[in-house]
């Protein structure tokens, strides 16, 4: 499976279930992703023990690293973290933790107002302590309460053991999962999930996915196994386009209780597909839409396509995204919009004008011209079917708009 895997995105200590201890791993991904500002939730990320190369896959929402939206809270511990209003903030020897309300400080006394839940505000006064070392600013996970919202890689405060230590594992434990949680004095210590994150067993998982596909990919279903192992669905086998095999495993991706899906099926291959038309095919349905899509790029590299465009606030017809990816032959997609507000560009009415005057040009019956206004200059784009015909484009809109601040992103598309 490694050479799936190709892009190393990260190191960090994990448990290795073979070596039964915790280990320096590598996580590889199958794009070269970059962890910088975190990542998308549902990649999978196989992770390889550096000593025994044993792999196991996680997925980007379950990695500390990849700072997922739906991370839940995090708690200070008093005497070991900065304190703001607003934090969560767990004293030592409590029940649970309380909200700070506000904090106050003099250079002997400080004051915080918290909040536990269920009473009035209370209002406690220590002697003022330095945080010489902030090991976690963002705080810690309270253990055991909090063993289900933690994050490979998240520093844990174990609140039975007085400990402080970091995430290193989820791992089956005979029928259970299992956090697994490197403490301070060295020691691993295996929680046991609450019942709500302990996996469905395999066999009941797979049956429950291929229901769900059977039900909604009815036309594909037959050509994709399905296996299934701690709570992870890997798929096999061929689909049509690759708008079904994302659609396929967002589906996955959001039945209750799944981890995440490892995507191995196979487009399926027709004949005389190549890049080119592909790309034809992108610059087609992109020019069939009117001004509101205009100074894109479009790329494709063994099916893989990459767009860019630029669109207006609210105008972006919505299905642009679906239509590129159920072209014939696309592997992957790429696509990212940069939305403008329309009153915010100059010279709309300049260029409808060219628009039309084009339209109405006998010259360019069978041309598609798009014209547009961005950073300082006009933009020509669409398709016209010689290059005496893109010169002439160009030329009518240097006349008509006293500029040479033109670029002719023109295509030739000859013949009919
Ligand atoms: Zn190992």
């Amino acid at each position: 499976m490694r050479s799936q895997f190709p892009h190393r995105i990260h190191s960090q200590q994990l448990f290795c279930c073979r070596c039964r201890k915790v280990t320096e791993h590598g996580v590889f991904a199958r794009e070269p992703y970059s962890t910088y500002g975190g990542m998308k939730p549902h990649i999978p990320l196989l992770c390889k023990c550096g000593q025994c190369s044993a792999a196991f896959v996680g997925f980007s929402n379950e990695f500390a690293f990849s700072r997922p939206a739906q991370a839940g809270d995090y708690a200070k511990v008093y005497g070991h973290s900065r304190i703001a209003a607003g934090n969560w903030l767990y004293f030592k020897g409590t029940p649970k933790p309380g909200l700070v309300k506000s904090y106050f400080q003099t250079s002997e006394r400080e004051i915080i107002v918290i909040n536990y839940g269920n009473g009035p505000d209370q209002k406690i006064e220590r002697e003022h302590q330095d945080i010489v070392e902030e090991k976690s600013p963002e705080g810690y996970r309270l253990l055991p309460a909090q063993s289900a919202q933690t994050l490979l890689g998240d520093n844990v405060y174990h609140v039975k053991r007085d400990k402080f230590g970091f995430a290193v594992g989820l791992v089956k434990d005979g029928d259970k999962d299992k956090l697994a949680v490197l403490l301070e004095d060295d020691s691993v210590l295996f929680i046991t999930l609450p019942e709500p994150a302990q996996n469905i067993p395999n066999d009941k998982l797979s049956g429950l996915v291929l229901d769900k596909l059977r039900q909604l990919f009815a036309e594909d279903v037959n050509r994709v196994s399905v296996t299934v192992g701690q709570g992870v669905v890997y798929l096999e086998g061929l689909v049509r386009s690759y708008l079904v095999r994302r659609s396929i495993c967002a589906c996955i991706n959001n039945m209750p209780r799944v981890r995440g899906c490892v995507d191995f099926t196979k487009i399926v291959a027709e004949p005389g597909i190549t890049d080119s038309w592909i790309e034809n095919k992108v610059y087609l349905c992109l020019e069939s839409f009117g001004h509101n899509v205009f100074d894109y790029k479009v790329s494709v590299e063994q099916g893989r396509v990459k767009v860019s465009l630029h669109s207006f606030e609210d105008a972006l017809p919505r299905d642009l995204e679906t239509r590129i990816a159920e072209i014939p032959g696309v592997q992957d997609l790429d696509y990212s919009v940069v939305y403008l507000s329309e009153s915010g560009v100059q010279n709309q009415d300049v260029c409808d004008e060219l628009e039309q005057s084009f339209l109405n040009n006998p010259r360019f019956q069978d041309a598609k011209i798009k014209v547009s206004y961005v950073d300082d200059h006009y933009l020509l784009e669409g398709r016209v079917r010689s290059s005496l015909q893109k010169q002439f484009a160009l030329v009518n809109v240097v006349k008509k708009v006293l500029s040479t601040s033109v670029e002719n992103r023109l295509r030739i598309i000859e013949g009919k």
